[in-house]
């Protein structure tokens, strides 16, 4: 069996109380995720599934380290991540009961993979703005950067203008018309 199979909870198979998991998101993890905001981090998940009589409470606490780009020079970082989440799951066929704290999972595969979740989670708490502490920038970059950006708003503001005195003539589509020629042969 696979790597991933452990972050896989037997839903099914446990008895009626609480059952407790102790994950480590490495970056191996983030690497088979394969999520677009983080590729590396390594943070602790205490998972704590209580089953009920037709439903599961599953609560996740999340504390570690993940590496994001800065803001400011795009140089790797470290951003700290402490969060609890949790989520609800039933078993059942209608996922369009389905919502942010509520997950439905057919009676028949009785299990829950608790690895997109638990990534999400991490992802959900990255701030909005995150840089370096003052100071640890990578200035040369960050210089760099700023400079490009400046550049480039230039450089968007003078396309439109161009974009703006272009006549909108009937011209068509070289590809679309090699496909029309395609459609006409059959
Ligand atoms: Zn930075």
């Amino acid at each position: 069996m696979g790597r991933e199979e452990t972050y896989i909870i037997p839903l099914k198979d446990l008895e009626v109380g609480t059952h407790q998991y102790r994950y480590t998101l490495d970056n191996r993890f983030f690497e088979e995720v394969e999520g677009p905001e983080i590729e590396k981090g390594d943070v602790q998940a205490d998972v704590t599934v209580k089953k009920c009589e037709h439903s599961f409470l599953i609560t996740f606490r999340l504390e570690g380290t993940i590496k994001v780009l800065c803001d400011r020079c795009l140089e790797e970082m470290d951003q700290p991540i402490s969060c609890e989440e949790s989520l609800t799951v039933k078993f059942g066929e209608d996922k369009s009961e389905e919502d942010d704290q509520l997950v439905v999972v057919s009676e028949e595969d009785g299990e829950l993979d608790l690895s997109w979740y638990m990534y999400e989670f991490v992802a959900l708490h990255i701030p909005i703005r995150h840089v370096h502490p003052e100071g640890e920038c990578d200035e040369e970059t960050a210089q760099a950067l700023r400079a490009h950006l400046t550049f480039k708003r230039d450089e968007e503001e003078q396309t439109e203008e161009e974009q703006g005195d272009t006549p909108t003539g009937e011209e068509i589509d070289p590809r679309w018309e090699a496909l029309k020629k395609l459609k006409d042969n059959n």
